[in-house]
């Protein structure tokens, strides 16, 4: 304080009396000082009444520029004289207690905080200490404290804390000294290293003193204590003091619930609380709580405060602790490892199926490490081994993502990892074996019949007598296709058998019933069974609608009723019967009872046949080896013309839901806890008529595990892991029959494990009703209320959550009323489109093809589970056989799409269905496309994984869109030979203009695009100033810029060019870096909806993501005008778009893309505005027009094209 500066100046009146006074105090100070202190004394005084009588008094003091605030402290922390001090710390008391944060924050600055501790500490060594001093003195302190960051440190430092502390002890009648004190107790105690300190100094049991039982006096006193007690506590040791007073708590909660009558304290309540939430962070909190009946009383009490919504913050904090003190349960299952196992021919050690199974024998020691005992129980509680408190939120909805921050470490930022990668490129002659999916590029048309062209070759597993499937002969054998044997177990008699699992012992067959006495099928693995198998599709899924049933008329023949898996009796089409989907409803009530008809989708399903599909299933080769067909499958979907909304959340659903899950503890007796399906256990579990209902997904891509009834309408359900896996769950697919009708049913899948969810955002399960099926409306519709996504009580395994311990699951729970008797419906995670779909589109298809189109189907390889990999290429046939235009069609840029290699994520099927149909097609705009390029179609690179209901690896228990880098070719065969292809590509000149993989995005709305580009990654990463002088072309981006422009799911602002290190093994960055294609995309489409465009507010349906396959294509056309140099000139003002990026990106303005931590996996949490509903409605009804037709002229019309630019 020696700055000995005019408190006038500019902007303060000299002639104020204030500044006037302060002035002689400033003298006084300066010389040192003041010899009489009456005159300190009188000028103070002066101040004081001055201060408390004008305002403008005290903005004259802490106004700007003025000095009067150091003036103050300099006598402050001069003067000894007791009145002088009482004088200031009035003045400072008046001062602060208006005017908000800012002059609190000017008397920080000036050092205030610690002049006023070192008072505390000498005023605390007068003998008897001034209470006077001392309560004006922790008043000021109160008021400052909260705003100055360094207060508990400063406070520790000085030694102030004990003497708080002990003036506390001394005086706890004194409530008029007592609130300051814990005012400023309260501030220490926010200081974690405080809280300790003042802990061990008893101050948590004085706390329990002033809080005292239930009284409405002190009502200010007991609130302020309260919050100190539960900023104590939030150290464990001080938690540990206080879990003896949890029933104290407890029971004072319960006199003010019922006290405060008006709901005048609720911040006391809250108070509470808070403690009650801290102390049960800690085991023997939790432990005291559930001892003192705590869960009951604050369930109780909750209940009570719900119909009142101001008490809402009372419910939350009440539920966050029952939720946390709710008993840790095990899933109930044996283990979390998947039900089936697939004996794999090589294990590489390490890798995820060698962690997972014990398979030492015979491999050596060095394998022990990798394999955990067969007696550890993965399914095992270990939540009390956590003592770390878990992450809080009072909010509903409560985000505790830890990752959150690790994403940014991600950014590639190594030069050479962003560079073109020289590999050890294999040599040429392996690759050439290759050739033979190229033929376009060698074949002699100058023999080829053009009206007949063989070409179309199918050697899908469905017609193998025509053509074996192509094995592409690598130094490894393939497994031998046996698809219906069990694979390939016992002819590794090295290896361990497999404990849990006898695949021989899976049932196939099922009796009339659907359940009940089943026969194993233990002897023949062979032909025998093969037989049987066959039997049993015809039999319980589709009865008479196999070889016998069905003579060839088509899918228009009689055939014997079936027996629904879930019991329907029901008769399919009539012979010759014509019937469009407006008669079927007709024609349902006239029929004779019980016979009912199965829509013919023929017509509006040109691509599907329920017969074909059979035939597919037949030569689909599953690890469980499913013998059922679902009824979606079997008839097909028809998207349904009106539109689905995003659903907006209803307030307080997730507090509901909790509830209801705390309520099998509070009433344990109302709990059935009934097993009603169960894959672990061989025989089916007896359900009784009409009490329960039957789930079933032993069908293609079905997964459901476990069916357990909860209460009367509520079911827990738990997925079944991946196959050779102990996790992912996420995609689900079941059927559910023996409803009741109008029954408000409750579903619970209980092992989920993203932290977040789209179904906390809109998003709604799809439901497949086979009475509306056959009522003329086969269609899965979005579906289910109350739906939401939330942390439950059952632990999680840290094997099976990357070591973490203390983990849980998370419910994902609906509610649904059902409309029909006697239905069958049918449950999923989003459309479904299973492998043997795929099989019957391409046959279909096939049909499409005219003399002009080139279209040929290859078996790229088989599969591990015995599965064929289907490779498409299509083009258009030289228009002759002249030289000209032979070169013309060999030199065809190429494009490569593939889609599927994650199974959860249907909508890429659906996306690749809208490409093929597109490209397969017979608009003009088709036939150019064909024309300009030759397509190389990988449709599904991960068929077994969509066959067994996986939900995101293949049987080898591993992510194929980790394995591009190295891919093996004995266990990740599909990928090996699709990099394979590749690599050819690139050896003879021919690598692909664009390379595309469709993935689905299960956190995020619209459609977008993931692409590689060295520069934006660099901008994002800062690594070096100069980054424009970097070469790069642009051109990655003109792909996604024009499908921005044309497709209304599509959105620019979601898309992202950086390269991350997590993803530096996914098909995009590997055909980026290694075999240099510029333009390698993963096209993401939402699971959900969209949030912008036409489709703003609305769920995603199979209509649009057919729809964005299509417009994919017609984008193509456009980057061909584009790319093409004979166009250039014509087409100038479209490269505009390009000198538009290069002008705004290397300006170095902000980058457009949002640069996203992940993709597909990503773990931020989504952020949702509700406000932006579709108050906007789309122009044009999505639902009217064939979504081809309709966009097809738009891409054409200039309009479109301007907007380029
Ligand atoms: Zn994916």
């Amino acid at each position: 304080m020696n700055k000995h500066k005019m408190i006038t100046e500019k902007g303060v009146p000299s002639n104020s009396r204030v500044l006037m006074l302060f002035g002689q105090l400033e003298k006084l100070n300066r010389e040192s000082m003041l010899v009489d202190p009456e005159i300190a004394r009188q000028i103070t005084a002066k101040i004081l009444h001055l201060i408390q009588t004008q305002e403008k008094t005290r903005k004259e003091i802490v106004s700007k520029g003025s000095s009067g605030m150091e003036v103050i402290l300099a006598t402050l922390e001069n003067t000894q004289d007791l009145q002088s001090i009482l004088n200031i710390l009035y003045i400072l008391n008046e001062l602060l207690t208006v005017g908000g944060g800012r002059r609190i924050g000017v008397f920080v600055s000036k050092g205030g905080t610690g002049i006023l501790l070192q008072l505390v500490i000498s005023a605390s060594k007068e003998s008897p200490p001034s209470e006077e001093v001392m309560l004006q003195l922790h008043s000021v302190l109160a008021k400052v404290g909260p705003k100055d960051r360094k207060f508990g440190v400063k406070a520790r430092l000085n030694g102030a804390l004990n003497v708080t502390v002990n003036l506390l002890k001394q005086n706890l009648q004194n409530y008029k000294l007592l609130l300051p004190c814990l005012l400023v107790l309260q501030v220490y105690s926010s200081n974690t290293v405080n809280a300790v300190s003042l802990g061990k100094n008893g101050v948590v049991e004085l706390m329990f003193k002033i809080i005292g039982p239930y009284s409405k006096k002190n009502t200010s006193l007991l609130k302020v204590s309260l919050d100190t007690l539960g900023a104590l506590l939030k150290s464990k040791t001080n938690a540990q003091r206080a879990v003896v007073h949890v029933p104290i708590l407890l029971h004072i909660y319960q006199d003010w619930h019922r006290n405060d009558t008006r709901h005048r304290h609720i911040l006391i309540r809250k108070g509470i609380l808070g403690c009650l939430k801290n102390i049960t962070n800690i085991k023997l909190g939790r432990k005291a709580f559930i001892d003192a009946d705590g869960m009951r009383i604050l369930y109780n009490t909750s209940t009570e405060c719900l119909p009142v919504r101001t008490l809402d913050p009372l419910i939350n904090t009440s539920s966050l602790i029952m939720r946390k003190c709710f008993p840790k349960n095990r899933l109930p299952l044996p283990t979390i490892k998947s039900v089936f196992h697939h004996q794999l021919l090589r294990v590489p050690a390490g890798g995820p199926v060698a962690q997972l199974y014990n398979q030492p024998l015979g491999r050596g020691p060095i394998y022990q490490f990798y394999t955990k005992p067969p007696w550890v129980d993965d399914v095992v509680d270990e939540s009390d081994n956590n003592e770390d408190a878990e992450a809080e939120n009072d909010m509903e909805n409560e985000v505790e993502e830890k990752d959150h921050h690790a994403g940014n470490d991600d950014i590639e930022t190594d030069i050479n990892n962003l560079r073109p990668k020289e590999t050890h490129s294999r040599p040429f002659e392996e690759l050439k074996i290759y050739e033979r999916f190229f033929m376009e590029l060698s074949e002699d048309f100058q023999v080829f019949n053009f009206d007949n062209p063989k070409k179309g070759v199918t050697a899908t597993p469905a017609a193998p007598k025509s053509h074996r499937p192509i094995i592409v002969p690598t130094a490894q054998a393939l497994p031998p296709k046996n698809p219906t044997a069990a694979p390939l177990q016992g002819e590794c008699p090295h290896l361990a058998p497999v404990p849990a699992l006898d695949l021989d012992t899976i049932n196939i067959t099922k009796d009339q019933d659907g359940c009940g006495d089943h026969t194993h099928s233990q002897t023949h693995p062979g032909a025998g069974l093969e037989q049987e198998l066959v039997q049993g599709l015809e039999r319980v899924a589709l009865d008479g609608a196999g070889p016998q049933g069905g003579g060839g008329g088509g899918n228009k023949h009689n055939r014997q009723p079936p027996i629904l898996a879930g019991g329907v009796a029901a008769r399919l089409g009539g012979e010759g019967e014509e019937m469009l989907a407006e008669d079927w409803a007709e024609e349902e009530e006239s029929s004779e009872e019980g016979v009912l008809h199965v829509p013919d989708t023929a017509l509006l399903l040109p691509l599907h046949d329920p017969d074909l599909y059979v035939e597919m299933v037949k030569s689909t080769s599953s690890v469980p080896q499913f013998s059922e067909v679902a009824y979606p499958d079997y008839f097909g979907h028809v998207a349904p013309t009106s539109r689905e909304h995003i659903l907006e959340r209803v307030y307080g659903v997730q507090r509901t839901k909790i509830f209801q899950d705390i309520e099998r503890l509070i009433h344990p007796n109302d709990i059935l806890d009934k097993v009603v399906y169960d894959l672990d256990i061989q025989s089916c579990p007896v359900v009784d008529g009409g009490e329960s209902l039957k789930f079933n997904s032993q069908f293609e891509s079905g997964n459901l595990r476990k069916a357990v009834q909860i209460r009367k309408f509520e079911y827990d359900l738990v997925l079944n892991s991946d196959i050779n896996s102990n996790h992912y769950h996420q995609w689900f697919y079941f059927e559910v029959s023996g409803m009741r009708v109008g029954a408000p049913y409750r579903f619970n899948i209980i092992n989920c494990e993203k932290s977040n969810s789209q179904f906390n955002y809109g998003m709604q399960v799809l439901m497949y009703s086979v009475q509306e099926a056959i009522s003329g409306r086969p269609r899965w519709v979005r579906t289910g209320t109350d739906i939401c996504y939330y942390k439950n009580h059952f632990s999680r395994s840290s094997i099976a959550a990357g070591g973490q311990k203390g983990k849980s699951y998370y419910t994902m729970t609906f509610s649904m009323t059902f409309n029909h008797k006697d239905d069958v419906c049918y449950f999923a995670y989003h459309y479904p489109y299973t492998y043997s779909t795929l099989k019957m589109h391409l046959q279909k298809l096939e049909a499409l093809r005219t003399p002009q189109t080139y279209l040929r189907e290859d078996v790229l390889c088989e599969t591990l589970g015995g599965n064929s990999c289907p490779l498409l290429t299509i083009t258009a046939m030289p228009e002759s056989t002249s030289n000209d235009q032979i070169c013309q069609f060999r030199n065809r840029p190429l494009v490569f799409l593939s889609s599927r290699v994650h199974p959860g994520e249907t909508n890429a099927s659906w996306v690749m269905k809208g490409t093929l149909e597109f490209l397969m097609g017979s608009s003009p705009l088709a036939h150019s496309l064909r024309e300009a390029y030759i397509f190389k179609i990988v449709p599904m690179l991960n068929p077994d994984g969509v066959v067994n209901g996986n939900h995101r690896c293949s049987l080898s228990g591993e992510d194929l869109n980790r394995q591009w880098q190295n891919p093996s070719p004995e266990l990740h065969p599909t990928i090996y030979h699709t990099k394979s292809l590749l690599q050819y590509l690139a050896a003879i000149q021919r690598a692909p203009l664009v390379f595309c993989d469709y993935h689905g995005h299960s956190r995020k709305k619209n459609v977008f695009m993931y692409g590689c580009s060295l520069k934006e990654t660099v901008w994002e990463t800062n690594i070096s100033a100069t980054s424009c002088e970097l070469h790069e072309d642009l051109g990655y981006r003109t792909l996604p810029k024009i499908l921005s422009q044309m497709a209304p799911a599509f959105s620019m602002a979601s898309c992202s060019f950086v390269v991350e290190r997590s993803k530096e093994a996914t098909a995009r960055v590997v055909v980026w870096r290694e075999i240099g294609v510029q333009r390698s995309y993963t096209m993401e489409s939402t699971l959900c909806g969209c949030d912008q465009g036409k489709y703003k507010g609305l769920q995603i349906g199979t209509r649009e993501l057919e729809e964005m396959g299509a417009q994919f294509c017609v984008a193509l056309l456009r980057l061909k005008r584009l790319t093409s140099p004979l166009k250039l000139r014509n087409h100038a003002h479209l490269l505009d778009v390009e000198s538009d990026l290069t002008e705004t990106r290397c300006k170095g303005s902000s980058t457009p893309s949002t640069y996203l931590l992940e993709d597909e996996e990503a773990s931020f949490m989504e952020e949702v505005d509700y406000s932006a509903e579709s108050g906007d409605e789309p122009d044009n009804d999505p639902n009217t027009a064939d979504p081809h037709d309709n966009h097809l002229s738009d891409s054409e019309s200039n309009n479109h094209r301007d907007s380029l630019t």
